[in-house]
């Protein structure tokens, strides 16, 4: 049977640009069906708009900083006016950059909100399309039901969005989007109160890096409430009030909901072709990313399994090699690397330390901590956290984890070396680069403790 298309991707954001592009270099004839900005979540809503906010809080210290190296100059006020703007046309310049590549690769772009129609057959607008195969690339959006009363406050969405900043707020949660949000605002001059369920911010991490993470927030002049969420939250004249317990409440001009994110499966007509979706809403697939219809694909966050962004490229390009480039794959996730954009940054690759007990390995601990250069010479106070995990028996780094300035950028490198198998022994005969931060991982000599069950 002939149809319109060999492919036919749901969601124009980096994984369905990705393997919609992989596809049509393969040859195959390809269409993606994008409702809102091409792009998706991390280009015109999340990780790049995020990181250059990011990068405007990092000036508030930086200026100050500059004194103690002997700039005479006094802080400038931020105006968020002002980087809404250079946003807004960032982000345009960003998404004309995906309509060019997506032209250029020989992709059509068919601009609607697409809903499956049985299986092979996708209706956008008034038109029914066919083709081979489906790739759902629909992504994620805020959670708005975790609280009652939390639909009314703001989202991540909101904040990018924002052209004043207010003088409080609040966030609730403690993962990603909270920690990130709340070390920004507080770095603009926002006085920020964190409430989150569990006793420490960003669960699944390290220990070392969620106990150090607590203390950095809470140096950045950001108010803890660990083991605190409220009961609901009331939308008033001026803001909000937090109701904290029985005449505790508390109020807000402005609540940041950082309480999670599901995958965008409503109105997709996937139960017209079959694709089941698990209790938690995540579109079901194997480790092929098919789904339980035959011919139909889910990547990226719309699958909820790791939600980054260069995890959905990876799944799409493997989908697009697989269907269309003669080399079928599946895309190892046991090793991807993450950072949490707070100040300072954190970074990790492998497992943590309860992860890696778990597993079952006897684990050699190598720990540094330190207060960097750049830091001691102004008699400040940030301290670097840096983790080596190795598994005792084989002498294979498992994991590293640092929380500290440049993280991010020191652990993507290493990464590299965790992928090819990299062992303490490589590491030790590594020459250090001095005088830097990094050359602390080359450096660490004795472990503080081994742990975990001795192998026969
Ligand atoms: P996370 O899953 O990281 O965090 C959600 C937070 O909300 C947790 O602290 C969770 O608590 C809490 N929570 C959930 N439900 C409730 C509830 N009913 N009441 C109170 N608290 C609740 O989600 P995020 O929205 O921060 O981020 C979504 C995903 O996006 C991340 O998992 C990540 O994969 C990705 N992301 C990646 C970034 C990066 O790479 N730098 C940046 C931003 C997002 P608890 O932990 O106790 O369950």
């Amino acid at each position: 049977m002939s149809h319109d298309y060999d492919l036919i991707t749901l969601g124009a954001g980096s994984g369905g640009v990705a393997a919609s592009r992989r596809a049509a270099l393969h040859g195959a004839k390809v269409a993606v069906v994008e409702g809102s900005r091409v792009g998706g979540t991390c280009v015109i809503r999340g990780c790049v708009p995020k990181k250059l906010l990011m990068y405007a809080a990092q000036f508030g210290e930086g200026f100050a900083q500059a004194r103690g190296y002997g700039w005479a100059a006094e802080a400038p006020a931020f105006e968020m006016a002002r980087w809404a703007s250079a946003k807004a046309a960032e982000t345009a310049r960003l998404e004309d950059v995906y309509r060019k590549m997506l032209a250029g690769g020989g992709v059509e772009l068919i601009e609607g909100w697409a809903q499956l129609d049985g299986p092979h057959r996708v209706k956008v607008g008034g038109r029914v399309l066919t083709a081979r195969h489906v790739l759902i690339a629909t992504g994620s959006s805020p959670v708005r039901d975790s609280l009652p009363g939390i639909e009314a406050c703001a989202t991540s969405d909101d904040l990018l969005d924002l052209s004043t900043l207010p003088d409080t707020a609040a966030v609730i949660g403690g993962g990603y989007i909270a920690v990130e949000f709340a070390s920004i605002l507080a770095r603009l001059g926002v006085k920020v109160a964190m409430y989150y369920r569990a006793s420490l911010p960003l669960r699944g991490f390290d220990e070392m890096l969620r106990t150090a993470a607590a203390a950095h927030l809470q140096a950045a002049g950001i108010e803890l409430h660990p083991g605190v969420v409220p009961q609901r939250v009331q939308h008033t004249a001026d803001g909000f009030l937090l109701v904290l317990g029985e005449e505790r409440v508390r109020g807000f001009p402005w609540v940041l909901n950082a309480t999670g994110r599901r995958p965008n499966t409503a109105g997709l007509g996937l139960e017209t072709a079959g694709v089941a979706v698990a209790p938690n809403g995540a579109v079901v697939a194997d480790e092929t990313m098919q789904t339980t219809a035959a011919g139909v694909y889910a990547i990226g966050d719309v699958t909820n399994s790791k939600n980054l962004t260069p995890v959905a490229i990876a799944e799409g390009r493997a989908v697009a090699d697989s269907l269309f480039g003669g080399t079928p794959r599946n895309v190892d996730l046991s090793r991807v690397a993450s950072a949490v954009f707070m100040l300072p940054p954190i970074a990790s690759v492998g497992p943590s330390e309860a992860e890696a007990l778990a597993a079952g390995h006897r684990v050699k601990v190598f720990e540094t901590e330190f207060r960097p250069m750049k830091q001691a010479f102004i008699g400040g106070t940030e301290r670097t956290h840096m983790k080596l995990l190795v598994d005792e028996a084989s002498d294979r780094v498992l994991a590293v984890h640092m929380i500290g300035a440049d993280a991010p950028e020191i652990v993507q490198s290493l990464a590299v070396a965790l992928t090819a198998g990299a062992t303490k022994a490589d590491f030790d005969r590594t020459i250090a680069m001095h005088p830097t931060a990094a050359e602390e991982f080359v450096l660490m000599r004795e472990p503080a403790r081994v742990v975990g069950p001795v192998q026969p």
